[in-house]
């Protein structure tokens, strides 16, 4: 087998650990592979929350730095907007006469009108128009 061959195996084969114990350079090659794969086992270890107080005290601190600056920050006080001055006149008006009817409007009656009849005839003697014009009031 050729370390070539060697390196497609998985580094914890028999083959591969067969070629790796007579070649030096495929030897350290298994070494490392065991030596990862030992670290990808072991458990990272997390750093403890030992510095929350810390945090803490930092965070209260800037809290109360920035409320006293806040208080001491002078303030300007913002005059309210003048109140607008409206001119206010009474409109003259025209005096109009106003004529008040002493009798109601004479309203003439209407006679009624009797609706109009057509007929017209076409050139085709089957076809007839017969045509009404609503009566109304004259
Ligand atoms: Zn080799």
């Amino acid at each position: 087998m050729t370390c070539e061959e060697a390196r497609w195996l998985e580094f914890e084969s028999e083959e591969a650990r067969a070629h790796a114990a007579g070649c030096a350079e495929c030897g350290e090659w298994v070494a490392d592979g065991v030596a990862l794969r030992g670290l990808a086992d072991e458990a990272v270890p997390v750093p403890r929350a030992t510095r929350r107080w810390l945090r803490t005290v930092v965070a209260a601190a800037v809290a109360a730095v920035a409320g006293v600056w806040v208080a001491m920050v002078p303030r300007q006080e913002i005059p309210p907007p003048p109140i607008p001055v409206v001119a206010v006149a009474k409109p003259v008006l025209p005096a109009v006469e106003v004529q008040v009817p002493t009798q109601a409007p004479v309203v003439a009656r209407r006679k009624a009108v009797a609706p109009l009849y057509l007929k017209i005839e076409t050139s085709d003697p089957d076809v007839i128009i017969y045509w009404t014009v609503e009566g109304g009031e004259e």
